[in-house]
């Protein structure tokens, strides 16, 4: 039977995911970071955020019992999901059965996988433990290779790493994460999540992310570009001649560019950063 979702979307009349997670026995592991989300309302808001999905890729990162997949194939996406936590394979494999050829799960840690290979092209959509998130954003956003192989990324984070991510200058989020997502990509806070919709609640409030690529800034290695964020950055208090002074060629891009080095480096625009960059590269 197909039918409207309180009008978040129609596909298969599905059993709520509270009912998923008591069948199959998958109380939240501490451990493997599972905070899970059980608002369906929430759920297609947020696999709303990377815009219409019909026909498209979606990758998704630690599904868990399934509710964030759902969302995703309802809005048409071919889904490619990977999960460490072999209990909600069961659940996982129900949720494939109810959209024939549209669902692949692989079993597995998502930090040792070769996602280039396993999602060309896809539109990354997590609800991470936040330590895993932020280590995998760093890697899709690091890099020499240009174009990435993702189209965009809605990833959930604590609250506070959100706004370190889309911070700024002059603000105290402001930093070497910030940079790293706005030199060649675009980064929006999406919405806020509240913690009392997460079961179990965790201690923070959270926060979806939305990056897209953008164009790579010609004649800028983004080593270079790490290496002068993290020493601007690692003595943030510190005016600028005194945190890059042991990094070569730094002090006269500089004046190059004309960049007061007295200033301190959360006052640098991305823009400026990388300038600097590419006088180095
Ligand atoms: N997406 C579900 C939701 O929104 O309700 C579950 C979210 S829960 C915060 C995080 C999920 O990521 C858990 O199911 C956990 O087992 C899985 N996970 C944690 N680390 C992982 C890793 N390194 N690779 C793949 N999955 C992981």
């Amino acid at each position: 039977m197909r039918r409207a979702h309180g009008g978040v979307s129609s596909g298969p009349d599905l059993p709520p995911i509270r009912e998923i997670i008591a069948r199959h026995g998958l109380s939240a592991s501490k451990a493997l970071g599972q905070n899970f989300l059980l608002d369906e309302q929430l759920l297609g808001r947020i696999a709303r955020v990377p815009g219409e999905l019909a026909g498209e890729t979606a990758y998704e990162v630690g599904p868990g019992p399934g509710g964030l997949t759902r969302a995703l194939l309802r809005a048409g996406a071919n889904v490619v999901a990977v999960e460490r936590d072999r209990r909600c394979q069961p659940a996982l494999a129900e949720l494939g059965e109810a959209f024939p050829g549209k669902l692949r799960v692989i079993e597995g840690d998502a930090l040792e996988l070769d996602e280039a290979d396993a999602a060309p092209g896809a539109h990354v959509v997590a609800n991470l433990p936040y330590n895993v998130g932020t280590a995998l954003l760093v890697r899709w956003l690091g890099g020499e290779a240009w174009p990435p192989w993702w189209r965009s990324l809605t990833l959930m984070f604590q609250l506070e790493v959100a706004q370190r991510i889309v911070a700024q200058p002059d603000t105290s989020a402001y930093g070497r994460l910030a940079v790293l997502a706005q030199w060649r990509s675009k980064a929006v806070l999406a919405m806020k999540v509240h913690r009392s919709a997460f079961v179990p609640p965790p201690k923070v409030m959270s926060a979806v992310v939305h990056l897209t690529p953008d164009s790579q800034p010609e004649g800028v290695k983004a080593a270079v570009l790490e290496r002068l964020t993290a020493a601007a950055f690692g003595q943030r208090r510190k005016m600028l001649r005194r945190s890059l002074a042991a990094t070569p060629g730094a002090l006269e891009a500089l004046e190059a560019l004309g960049i007061d080095p007295e200033r301190r480096a959360e006052t640098l625009s991305v823009a400026e950063f990388v300038a600097m960059a590419r006088l180095l590269s």
